[in-house]
């Protein structure tokens, strides 16, 4: 699937990714077209496939960013939090900043979104990337979207971390769930996260589950499929 809805400009990359049903919300379709890839993969923005960032990691396939936010949906809208001001969102692994941004669009002007890389020169190249553009310039001089440098597994530093978030979003496979991330989930709220399959000991096999607490603080656990995310670990040395 990696390649299929590839496109030659960003237009016809969203519009393939409408066609195969990777995006299915007209509201992911707008977000998608207000965020250039190319300030964020500069070789290749437009081709359906995981693209090198450098440090040995990778900015997602369109595909997986389209998945990813699907799956987030309704948590990543303003009415997530209606009368809490707007949602609050986590993206553990920012890496390119593409997501942060994208998902920052769909916050809304009320919503905040909170980018953790651990590698300090991505977290910069992140922050850099989305002040490429008017619209990313305007969230992160709001203060609406902050990037830091952070241990993942470990959530959000304090006090960014404080109020929760309605909806977490992890960009590499972690070993477990860590309760850092369901300890920083509000209720109610969902985590997206690629987790090493059990017992599969470090076979690169993974699977993408989504974590849903609901009002009453019952946790729900579904697998939705099979991944191949770069690891979520110690920072490199
Ligand atoms: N959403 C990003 C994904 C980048 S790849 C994008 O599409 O651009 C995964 C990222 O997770 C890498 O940038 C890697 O450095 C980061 N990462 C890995 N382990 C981490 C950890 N423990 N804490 C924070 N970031 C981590």
């Amino acid at each position: 699937m990696a390649w299929r809805s590839s496109g030659e400009s960003l237009a016809e990359l969203v519009g393939n990714l409408c066609a195969n049903r990777m995006i299915t919300d007209d509201r992911v379709k707008q977000a998608f077209l207000s965020v250039d890839r190319a300030h964020y993969a500069t070789r290749s923005p437009y081709k359906d496939a995981p693209q090198s960032i450098g440090h040995g990691v990778t900015i997602s396939a369109p595909h997986m960013h389209a998945l990813a936010v699907q799956h987030l949906m309704p948590y990543v809208v303003p009415d997530a939090a209606e009368g809490r001001g707007g949602p609050r969102i986590l993206d553990i692994g920012s890496g390119s900043g593409y997501l942060t941004h994208l998902l920052a669009e769909l916050a809304g002007p009320q919503g905040e979104v909170v980018g953790v890389e651990h590698i300090s020169e991505l977290c910069e190249t992140g922050r850099a990337n989305m002040a490429k553009s008017e619209g990313g310039r305007a969230h992160l001089e709001s203060g609406q979207v902050k990037f830091v440098v952070g241990d993942g597994r470990k959530g959000a530093p304090s006090p960014l971390a404080d109020g929760g978030f309605d909806a977490i979003h992890v960009g590499a496979s972690a070993a477990k769930l860590h309760t850092e991330l369901l300890d920083q989930l509000r209720s109610p709220g969902r985590i997206f996260i690629p987790m090493d399959d059990e017992g599969d000991h470090g076979a690169g096999n993974q699977s993408v589950w989504t974590i849903d607490k609901a009002a009453d603080g019952t946790v729900t656990k579904k697998r939705l499929f099979g991944v191949r995310y770069v690891p979520l670990t110690d920072a490199p040395r």
